[in-house]
């Protein structure tokens, strides 16, 4: 057996965090009970679960609790579990290494936070610290672990210095016992070791944990009449109770989602969430719901209020965690909300459900299926019945995970659609639902206008754009890039046709037929002095005051798309694009006079790409030659100022 003791570094993101924690949570410092309950609560979970399929692992430890302890004279705190327990490896992998995705992110978004002074502990809510919020209050923390059906136990000592030892020991029972050795306590602080202050924590903060959170407290108990001191006439003449020690369970491990909804508290809905979350800022709001019927099921689902850093990363769990008759049987359940729907944190607990079920085939059960499929019509009656300021909150958030559904739920489109919201041209920086803009359209507007870019005022700005503007036309503004895939999804809203102000014919000025031909014979030179790179040059109907802009054809990729496309290292086909130039703006007038004077002017060659680069400019792009381009701009200024 190896009993050798080894010192370990903790991994360099641990440090980190272990310094941001102990750093910022100073004024909020009595949440380390919350997280180290959690976890204990979250090891019987799993032990209960496992022990549905094999009872046996049980032994004769089948009451399930845990348990605090206090000494105010050696400035103790112990929490204990009889949970699921760590194998000594399980201890290397879990505790000293971060195995929860986005912790880079994190670091770094709380490194860029920090320089500017506006840190808060709920930015590290958001991350969850688990475990390390131990070393807000201890200057020593020890775990003592047993894994279920090991003979072994494992200790873990650190002083949250950087590195921490591990080694082999022995422990009677199974599960986990934390020991906080605490700092000393300042002045005017809580005092961690005092049964009320514990009591009030645990109130507060663990309520409703599933789990009998016990602790001995002293008691005054009435002493048995035939163990009283009595006088002679048989009247009591000592004390008639007397001081014991009792096990006291503190919380009161109502599972809030099985309560009726008006017996819940607001606070105690906040509590309960962010127990279930990583999240320390309140919910948005939330949804608590009973179904009857052929199928009984509870469900308490939140809307968070804030997103959390990973929700975009590929490794992000779902939030909603499935239990039957309250027994936990597994976190990030996604088969009971779809992927656009992520955000959304919460429990169901499903009497019926079949326990055996393993995450493979849960996806086919018709159990799962039928809630699923109500949770989502009641997610979506909730966000509809939002009212707008609240809605917009969330929207800014997760609006954009929203709009992901319209891509790859085609059952669901219309109604996401319903929900997903623009700045417009019109909109002064308001966002404006589809519905809105339909009702705002002209009695001559025919289709819904957008155009999209990474860039809001290159796109408000946009020369595109510019005669949608002048005949007083909407123009949704898609400043993400996941618009991109809404709109190669979302061809049509109420009956009218989402039209690219960048692609295609926009059908809204007829074309001077004469004045065209005029220009055809210019509109050929620039074609084969460009033809490398563009496949069409024609007057624009697009252009009021810009001279040029380049265009494609309705199934053409945009310019954004294909910026993102090479953002992300994929091959973004080279399409050429067409050159519009407007044909009322004097420049093009002058090139025009020039071209009809003398066709081999060498200052025409130069005019066609500087039309090339202008129109590039103005959508926000990069020209091929930037010195060429501002060399030409230079010699024009010259000659612009001279004259
Ligand atoms: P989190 O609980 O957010 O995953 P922690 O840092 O609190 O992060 O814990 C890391 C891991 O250590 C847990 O996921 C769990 O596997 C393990 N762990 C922590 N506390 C216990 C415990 N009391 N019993 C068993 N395993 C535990």
């Amino acid at each position: 057996m190896d009993t050798k003791k080894e010192t370990h570094q903790f991994k360099t993101e641990v440090q980190q965090l272990l310094k941001i924690i102990i750093n910022s949570l100073y004024s909020n410092k009595e949440i380390f009970f919350r997280e180290l309950i959690s976890n204990a609560s979250d090891a019987i979970d799993k032990l209960r679960f496992k022990t549905q399929l094999e009872p046996e692992l049980l032994g004769d430890d089948t009451e399930f609790k845990i348990k605090l302890t206090y000494d105010g004279i050696k400035q103790t705190i112990e929490i204990s579990d009889n949970g699921i327990g760590m194998t000594h490896d399980e201890v290397m992998e879990n505790i000293g290494t971060i195995a929860k995705s986005g912790t880079s992110a994190f670091l770094e978004a709380f490194e860029q936070l920090n320089q500017d002074n506006t840190l808060t502990p709920e930015l590290i809510g958001q991350f969850g610290v688990g475990f390390y919020s131990a070393f807000i209050v201890a200057e020593k923390v020890t775990l003592i672990t047993k894994s279920v059906g090991s003979e072994k136990a494992v200790k873990w000592e650190s002083y949250g210095d950087g590195s921490y030892t591990i080694e082999d020991t022995s422990k009677d029972s199974r599960g986990t016992t934390v020991v906080l050795e605490l700092k000393k306590a300042e002045k005017d602080e809580q005092d961690f070791t005092d049964e009320w202050t514990i009591r009030n924590i645990v109130k507060k903060h663990s309520d409703f944990v599933s789990y009998p959170i016990v602790m001995n407290v002293e008691k005054d108990e009435p002493i048995p009449e035939n163990e009283q001191i009595k006088d002679k006439e048989g009247k009591t003449i000592g004390a008639a109770t007397r001081k014991v020690i009792r096990e006291e369970t503190l919380n009161s491990m109502k599972a809030i989602w099985a309560k009726d909804k008006k017996d819940v508290s607001e606070e105690e809905y906040t509590e309960f969430y962010k127990h279930i979350s990583y999240d320390w800022n309140p919910p948005l709001t939330q949804l608590h719901m009973k179904f009857e019927g052929t199928t009984e099921y509870s469900a308490l689902l939140y809307l968070p209020s804030k997103a959390p850093l990973d929700l975009f990363s590929h490794e992000r769990g779902h939030g909603v965690k499935l239990y039957s008759k309250r027994v936990f049987i597994m976190d990030n359940c996604k088969d009971l909300v779809p992927e656009y729907f992520r955000f959304i944190k919460g429990v169901v607990d499903a009497p019926d459900l079949n326990l055996n079920i393993s995450r493979e085939i849960l996806q086919q059960d018709r159990l799962v299926m039928n809630i699923r499929m109500n949770l989502v019509k009641k997610i979506f009656e909730l966000l509809t019945a939002m009212e707008k300021d609240k809605y917009e909150e969330f929207y800014k958030e997760f609006g954009s995970v929203l709009k992901e559904g319209i891509h790859t739920d085609a059952a669901k489109r219309d109604k996401l659609a319903d929900l997903i919201r623009y700045k417009t041209t019109k909109s002064e920086g308001e966002l404006v639902s589809l519905k809105e803009y339909v009702d705002n359209m002209k009695p001559d507007q025919k289709d819904i206008y957008y155009i999209t870019g990474d860039n809001l005022s290159t796109l408000i700005n946009s020369p595109h754009i510019e005669k949608l503007k002048e005949q007083d036309y909407e123009i949704l503004l898609m400043t993400e890039p996941i618009d991109e895939w809404v709109v190669m999804s979302l061809t049509e809203y109420d009956g009218k046709t989402l039209k690219s102000a960048e692609k295609g014919d926009l059908d809204i000025d007829k074309v001077d037929e004469k004045k065209n031909n005029d220009y055809t014979p210019l509109m050929g030179y620039i074609k084969s002095t460009l033809q490398d790179k563009i496949k069409e040059v024609k007057p624009s109907m697009r252009l009021k005051n810009s001279v040029a802009c380049l265009t494609g054809e309705a199934d053409d990729m945009s310019a954004y798309m294909e910026k993102i496309l090479k953002a992300s290292g994929k091959e973004a086909p080279q399409a050429k694009r067409v050159l519009e130039l407007n044909v009322d703006h004097p420049a093009i007038d002058k090139i025009k006079a020039i071209f009809e004077k003398d066709k081999n002017d060498p200052v025409l060659k130069d005019y066609c790409h500087l039309l090339l680069d202008m129109a590039l400019i103005s959508e926000g792009g990069k020209v091929e030659n930037p010195s060429r381009f501002s060399k030409m701009v230079g010699d024009l200024m010259a000659r612009a100022i001279d004259g």
